[in-house]
């Protein structure tokens, strides 16, 4: 950093204070504290005329101890500065000199004078001096900034452990929604009080809670585990399973997981991220595959297996993938992910055989019936909660935290075959309470017997 910078940056903080807020202030003054007072070492100081002897700048001064904190010193000016002064100066000051902020130090006699020695007097006896306050602040401002950075950190992996979403639909100062990341973040800076007030104070696109940082952060987590999972991986042989998603706004996307065996010889499926592709033709696709093996210094001759989804509507590209890829690696067999074949099969198997498709037609009549109104998916929950107490209450339902949540019947959907076995599931657990719905629905007025329901559920089953 060249002083000459650093006094633009002076002018920044003592005179701009217009013009910016005490926040930019703060970004300015934290980084010029983590680049470290600013101690050049030059072969030759310049001279400065004291009567008949000449004097300079000492390098050994950086070197005392008391003074290395704070000392800096300008070659273009040939004057001494103090860091933590220079940075928490203020204009309206009226004590002290500012030789050591503004107008710099060049007084090299009298730092060796005896009892005048000018560094020991500008640091001051007393605990309240200018350079004293100034490196108090110096202090408080990199623990507020430490305190503040591990609270984003904290709150960054917390979010994308429970894999929920970081913005909110609305940021601005006067919404009462700022999104997950703000309100968490200012819900755990809120039980340190010192940082809580600066957090108060600034604005929501602050450096240290912007967006941007929110990605840096995950982006760092992100290398973490692709460094961990590349030295799981070491230098086996390896399969790659690919497949494309849109997101949310409409961006292709294409999912990478990398299948091989572990130093104990365990299968291992690990998912290696998602990336965006401009487009879907076979040669992005392949550029980008290749980019990220290559960037985990994954050698493409390593490959020993290809999945994708080959009755998607992306057939032709994933073939021609398939043929690329296999060109470049030969034994890079390829096989159509059995994921995707068994939910194939599973549908068309199913629609053939009467009872099952019968069984599925009722399971999604009853759901349209069951969940048509919000009046009625209350109706179940409340009817679902009753069970519940009745069974805990009985000692059929064990109690334990996570157990027993109130969750209501699901759509199943031919696109993923899982969701019939959670439908289904979704049946069982809540069949008395959809029974009473039903029944409720079909205007017969009796009502069922604890010991009734567990009757009828068991003839269900
Ligand atoms: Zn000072």
């Amino acid at each position: 950093m060249s002083p000459l910078t650093k006094v633009q940056v002076l002018c920044v903080i003592l005179e701009c204070v217009s013009k910016y807020d005490a926040n930019e202030r703060d970004e300015i003054r934290r980084a010029y504290i983590n680049l470290g007072p600013y101690q050049p070492k030059l072969d030759e100081y310049k001279k400065t005329k004291f009567g008949r002897n000449s004097r300079k700048f000492k390098h050994s001064w950086f070197a005392i101890k008391e003074f290395s904190p704070w000392l800096e010193y300008s070659p273009s000016k040939d004057v001494a500065f103090c860091l933590p002064c220079f940075l928490f100066d203020k204009p309206t000051r009226n004590f002290g000199s500012h030789v050591f902020t503004k107008d710099g130090f060049r007084n090299w006699k009298k730092v060796n004078d005896g009892n005048n020695f000018s560094f020991l007097n500008h640091m001051g006896k007393q605990p309240n001096s200018f350079h004293r306050a100034s490196e108090k602040a110096m202090t408080d401002l990199m623990n507020q900034s430490q305190h503040i950075q591990k609270a984003s950190i904290d709150v960054v992996k917390v979010l994308a452990f429970q894999g929920l979403a970081f913005r909110g639909r609305d940021e601005s100062s006067d919404s009462i929604n700022h999104g997950n990341f703000l309100e968490i973040l200012d819900l755990v800076v809120s039980y340190n009080e010192y940082v809580a007030e600066v957090i108060e104070k600034a604005p929501k696109n602050a450096s240290y809670k912007s967006p941007k940082i929110q990605k840096e952060i995950l982006h760092v987590f992100s290398n973490k585990v692709k460094k961990a999972i590349r030295e799981e991986i070491g230098d086996a042989k390896f399969c790659l399973i690919v497949d494309e998603a849109r997101d949310e706004s409409m961006k292709e996307q294409m999912a990478i997981v990398i299948r091989f065996i572990d130093k104990d010889g365990f299968v291992r499926e690990r998912f290696f991220g998602v990336v965006h592709v401009l487009d879907t033709t076979t040669l992005t696709l392949k550029d980008e595959i290749y980019s990220i093996l290559s960037h985990h210094s994954l050698d493409i001759q390593d490959i020993r297996g290809q999945g994708y989804d080959g009755a998607s509507n992306m057939r032709g590209e994933w073939n021609g993938l398939k043929a690329l890829v296999s060109n470049d690696c030969p034994y890079a067999y390829f096989i159509h992910c059995f994921a995707h074949r068994l939910q194939l099969a599973l549908v068309a198997a199913s629609k053939e055989v009467i009872l099952v498709q019968s069984f599925f037609n009722r399971l999604s009549s009853i759901v349209n019936v069951v969940c048509a109104s919000r009046k009625r998916t209350e109706q179940l929950k409340k009817a679902y909660a009753d069970q519940i107490a009745y069974f805990v209450e009985i000692g059929e339902l064990e109690t334990e935290r996570g157990l027993n949540q109130i969750s209501t019947l699901q759509r199943a959907g031919d696109t993923r075959w899982g969701s019939h076995l959670r439908s289904i599931s979704s049946l069982v657990n809540i069949f008395s309470p959809i029974c009473e719905i039903l029944l409720k629905r079909s205007s017969r007025k009796e009502i069922l017997l604890p010991n009734e329901k567990q009757h009828t559920h068991v003839i269900m089953l």
